[in-house]
């Protein structure tokens, strides 16, 4: 892959270069990055392809508004590997649509990790902005150096995380009772 060398990314070059080789190498996801910000053990589940989402109402409904209300369109056709709801190419703007304002660092993981993406392939800088469904609101998610050096530690633990055998060991915390491994954990 070409390194990205623009005088516009600057010194944030390296560390794209490194976040997106780290994507690539580990198939590392939008979801995953959410997931970690939340949980470790959820994150190498997920990662895992370990799924109880259907075992759980809220979910469910949460994936059907989704899937209904999604504002995908032509804007993001063509993308090898990254699947944002919609891209503004000319504000060079990342969207991605969320059922609700809550959580809101760790639903910002996704989006931030497409408009990281984009900024190393394309070698300039780009926003990113959560939608919540429906169009009721639109909340800026921030890009400054801090969250890239946090969302390049969180690739590499993530990349960790793939070479291990069993689920991290975690103790219970709050999002444990909306979480629907809270089964599988033993935190039902
Ligand atoms: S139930 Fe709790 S410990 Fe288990 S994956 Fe979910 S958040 Fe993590």
């Amino acid at each position: 892959m070409i390194p990205a060398s623009s005088s516009e990314l600057g010194d944030w070059a390296a560390p794209l270069d490194r976040f997106r080789d780290l994507s690539e190498r580990f198939q590392l996801h939008g979801l995953l990055f959410q997931h970690l910000e939340l949980c470790e053990r959820r994150a190498w589940l997920h990662m895992n392809r370990i799924d109880y989402s259907h075992l759980d109402e809220r979910m469910r409904l949460g994936s059907v508004n989704h899937a209904i209300h999604r504002p995908r369109d032509h804007s993001v056709e063509g993308l090898i590997g990254v699947s944002p709801d919609r891209i503004d190419w000319d504000r060079r703007e990342v969207i991605e649509a969320k059922g609700s304002a809550g959580a809101r660092e760790a639903v910002s993981m996704q989006t931030r990790f497409y408009a990281l993406l984009l900024m190393a392939a394309t070698e300039k800088r780009w926003t990113a902005t959560n939608e919540i469904i429906g169009g009721r609101k639109r909340l800026t998610v921030a890009i400054e150096r801090e969250h890239l050096e946090t969302m390049l530690a969180m690739a590499e633990r993530l990349a960790e995380l793939s070479g291990q055998e069993w689920p991290p060991r975690v103790s219970r915390k709050s999002i444990c009772d909306a979480c629907s491994y809270r089964f599988l954990c033993g935190f039902a």
